[in-house]
């Protein structure tokens, strides 16, 4: 968009003033989320590709922007136009944005910025939903009760799984090299600092994921480290579901450890991770170069230091998480490090790149279940089947569970879902059948 509205959060762990935080009254929007009522044409491009709306979820994003007008207009003072859209009948019995808006709405948002994206005037939708959501979570702690775990445990054990932080770096017991912890026997620097995230850490298919990056660094000399325990979650989930004092808490503790160890240049395979870390850190003082893996190891595959055999012979699409290509922009990497391996034909799905559909799992809806109308997973499955691929290719963690599930829900047992680090892996290292051994 040509000009952001966005506010940049208090630091909650050190204000002593903040008296309400995200919004609730109309006076707690920008002037900018506030013109966008106006500017809205009704045109509905926003509703069509929301995949919360198409899947049957209670969320219209073109009326999140049109009910926020009618607020605006019956109770703003000094008073406001009329968006052309607002039935001239209507009352609003208080200036407050949930007059009209209900949290059911609000919590089934994945956050996929596709109503951003496509909008023609460019509206930004989500930012609302967001300033939204804070209010309800931090103010009025009404989120939905699978939520409520996961801030628990975020809060208790400083990852959303609940698992104990000493077995972070557990998986490292499975590569035959040794991989170097930051900070640990007097490992002082690394020339890139590889982290992890919480699903590469603990889920067990993610591991796999974890397992094959760090074999492929190897294999292509790269000198790195990893944080192990003293690696938190980045507070992604947290902050996409408003709930920015969680969010702060884990900021701040991984910014002084990452500044305290000088860190620089980070590698990271979750495109959450990859956001938080890159965008949102340096508010806090957290300035850092961060890489995913899908455009580190497309550079790799360049230079000449990994080299995909040939003879694959098997045709493979990808699926864009909307962290990566919605969010930062990145569409090219991880397709190109599929296509540098011979033999294998990479097709499109229907919905690809910039219009892209979502997998379910953003907005920290990975935490709640998805419960009604159809699963925007299975939605995604069923796309990725029809397009006839031997295997799915995904760059996120959290896509790769939706869409391995997705399939699994839909009874497919011959289509493969796979991180591009694993199809990679496959096509360079000589490997077990079973990454995970
Ligand atoms: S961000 Fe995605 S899920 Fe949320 S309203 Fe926009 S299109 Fe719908
Ligand atoms: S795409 Fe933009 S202009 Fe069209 S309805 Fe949605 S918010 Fe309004």
């Amino acid at each position: 968009p040509l000009f952001r509205s966005r506010r940049e959060m208090p630091n909650l762990m050190e204000a002593t003033d903040i008296e309400s935080i995200g919004a609730n009254l109309v006076s707690d929007f920008t002037w900018k989320q506030l013109l966008d009522t106006d500017a809205c044409t009704v045109c509905g491009r926003c509703t069509a590709v929301c995949p919360a709306n198409i899947t049957g979820k209670p969320l219209d994003p073109r009326e999140i922007v049109l009910k926020l007008g009618e607020v605006a207009a019956r109770t703003a003072v000094p008073a406001v136009s009329t968006p052309v859209s607002v039935d001239r009948e209507l009352t609003v019995s208080a200036d407050s944005v949930f007059e009209r808006i209900s949290s059911e709405e609000l919590w089934a948002c994945t956050s996929c910025r596709a109503c951003d994206e496509i909008c023609p005037v460019d509206i930004e939708i989500l930012d609302k939903i967001l300033d939204m959501r804070r209010y309800l979570s931090l103010m009025e702690a009404d989120f939905p009760a699978q939520l409520g775990k996961a801030y628990v445990s975020m809060e208790n054990s400083s990852n959303p799984y609940g698992m104990g932080q000493a077995q972070r770096a557990a998986w490292t017991d499975k590569v035959d090299f040794d991989v170097k912890i930051l900070g640990q026997d007097e490992v002082e620097h690394a020339d890139y600092l590889y982290w992890v995230g919480c699903a590469g850490s603990f889920d067990e298919r993610n591991q796999a994921v974890t397992l094959s990056t760090v074999r492929l660094l190897d294999e292509a000399g790269v000198d790195f480290a990893i944080l192990g325990p003293q690696e938190l979650c980045t507070g992604d989930p947290a902050r996409r579901s408003g709930n920015e004092y969680v969010f702060q808490q884990l900021a701040l503790q991984n910014i002084e450890t990452l500044n305290d160890l000088g860190v620089k240049r980070i590698i990271t395979q979750c495109p959450h991770c990859f956001n938080t870390l890159s965008n949102e850190y340096s508010q806090f003082g957290g300035d850092y170069e961060v890489i995913h893996h899908s455009q580190l190891l497309m550079d790799l595959i360049q230079q000449g230091h990994l080299e995909p055999k040939g003879g694959a012979d098997k045709k493979i699409t990808y699926h864009d998480s909307c962290y990566l290509g919605r969010h930062n922009d990145i569409y090219l990497a991880p397709r190109e490090v599929i296509a540098s391996i011979g033999g294998v034909q990479v097709v499109e799905m229907e919905r690809n790149g910039a219009d892209g559909f979502c997998c379910g799992a953003g907005g920290a809806q990975f935490w709640m279940e998805d419960q009604t109308g159809k699963k925007v997973n299975v939605d995604r499955a069923q796309e990725a089947v029809a397009t006839g691929a031997d295997e799915v290719a995904v760059a996120c963690p959290f896509c790769f569970v939706m869409l391995d599930d997705g399939v699994k829900e839909l009874g497919n047992e011959t289509i493969a879902i796979k991180d591009i680090s694993m199809i990679l892996a496959e096509a360079t290292l000589d490997l077990v059948a079973d990454p995970t051994d």
